[in-house]
């Protein structure tokens, strides 16, 4: 984890902030980031992964998160890419697709269309085998990463269950188009899909074809659900880390603003946050190692909870930063347009309290 750390670091450097405000990492640095498994750090060394486990994988990933909300995306999907190939694919479909993922190219995940946000099963696009072809036709919307794809994993409706395909991005018919100008994560090459009777190969279709979408679903975002709790425990840490830096050198009223209690108190509930949010994380990757049967839950226990915290963080390190946080591409004005839209994804803020009631009510999971 070390190594990869510190390779993650080098390709960001102190260049975060430039990214932001292009809404572009440049794409040799993306193919880098794919080649050297950064991505999908979890992926076995058989097909060129690093073979971390969630632990180490999550420490990545809230590294990454501190650094460049937007190369954590990426790595998000890519993971949650990989995770889908891995669960559901074939022993071929896994030796043909992840070796990729982990030698220089990107996938997108699209789940979400216009019509199905939140309510996956009003999802319209559909996939359907004809002999050894599969057409695939629908329009998608939002998808991280798309913009430097080269694979898109897409979910769609299959009979009268759901089931997943892995497409080209250069196959006839498939059109990518940036969402201009989005709120956060900005250089995360988000992307509107359009698939236009696209055909590949029966052999991209992934098995489990057929399951319905919550089972297909769920399993992908189990995965991106941890990612982004890590994801935020990053952010939460860098908004620490400046505004310990600050309020230390930073004076009013002569002495430096960390010695006023207002100021403290603020001190305190980011370092608490952060505490809250990494327990959390450290607690569902366990249950993922485990193999525990409560990880569905408990990762989705991670997403709200970071995700909250790190929106409520992100907006107190602006408050302490004040005038010097207060510039688009400063690590605290990122964080804090880049935290908010983590109580969207993956299943949003109220999506998660409804799913975790229903777990009190039924006592399952
Ligand atoms: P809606 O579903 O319309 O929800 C609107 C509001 O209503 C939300 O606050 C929601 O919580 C609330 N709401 C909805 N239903 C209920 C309910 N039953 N009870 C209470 N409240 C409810 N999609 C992909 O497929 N792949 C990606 O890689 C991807 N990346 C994304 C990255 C970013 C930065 C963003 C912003 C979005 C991304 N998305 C992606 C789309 C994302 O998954 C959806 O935005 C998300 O599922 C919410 O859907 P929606 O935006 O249509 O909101």
């Amino acid at each position: 984890t070390a190594d990869a750390a510190t390779a993650l670091g080098e390709l960001v450097g102190d260049r975060a902030e430039e990214w932001d405000l292009a809404g572009r990492i440049p794409g040799e640095t993306v193919r880098e980031a794919s080649r050297r498994g950064l991505l999908c750090a979890q992926v076995a060394a058989e097909h060129g992964g690093l073979g971390l486990d969630s632990r180490a994988n999550g420490e990545l990933t809230a590294h990454a998160g501190s650094l460049c909300g937007s190369l954590r995306s990426l790595m998000t999907s890519q993971g949650m890419a990989a995770w889908t190939v891995q669960r559901f694919g074939t022993a071929v479909q896994r030796g043909t697709f992840l070796p990729r993922l982990t030698g220089g190219e990107t996938a997108g995940v699209a789940f979400s269309e216009s019509g199905a946000g939140s309510d996956l099963s009003a999802m319209r696009t559909e996939i359907r085998r004809d002999g050894d072809t599969v057409h695939v036709t629908g329009q998608k919307v939002w998808v991280t990463g798309a913009a430097y794809a080269s694979l898109l994993v897409v979910f769609g409706t299959y009979g009268d269950g759901a089931a997943v395909v892995v497409v080209p991005a250069d196959a006839p018919g498939v059109r990518i188009e940036r969402v201009p100008d989005p709120m956060g994560c900005r250089a995360a090459g988000h992307a509107d899909v359009r698939l236009d009777d696209v055909r590949v190969p029966a052999g991209h279709l992934l098995s489990g074809a057929g399951l319905p979408v919550a089972l297909l679903a769920t399993a992908a975002l189990t995965y991106g659900r941890l990612s982004v709790a890590w994801g935020c425990a990053g952010i939460l840490r860098a908004c620490l880390d400046s505004t310990a830096a600050h309020t230390r050198t930073r004076e009013q009223f002569g002495k430096p603003l960390a010695d006023h209690q207002l100021v403290a108190r603020h001190l305190a509930e980011l370092a608490v946050a952060e505490q809250v949010a990494l327990r959390c994380c450290e607690h569902a990757s366990a249950c993922w190692d485990e193999n525990r049967p409560e990880l569905g839950t408990q990762a989705v226990v991670a997403k709200y909870v970071a995700s909250r915290e790190a929106t409520k963080g992100a907006a107190t390190a602006v408050q302490v930063l004040a005038s010097r946080g207060a510039r688009d591409g400063h690590p605290v004005a990122r964080a804090y347009r880049d935290a908010k839209l983590m109580e969207i994804i993956e299943g949003s803020t109220e999506i998660s309290q409804l799913l975790l009631a229903d777990h009190v009510r039924t006592g399952r999971g």
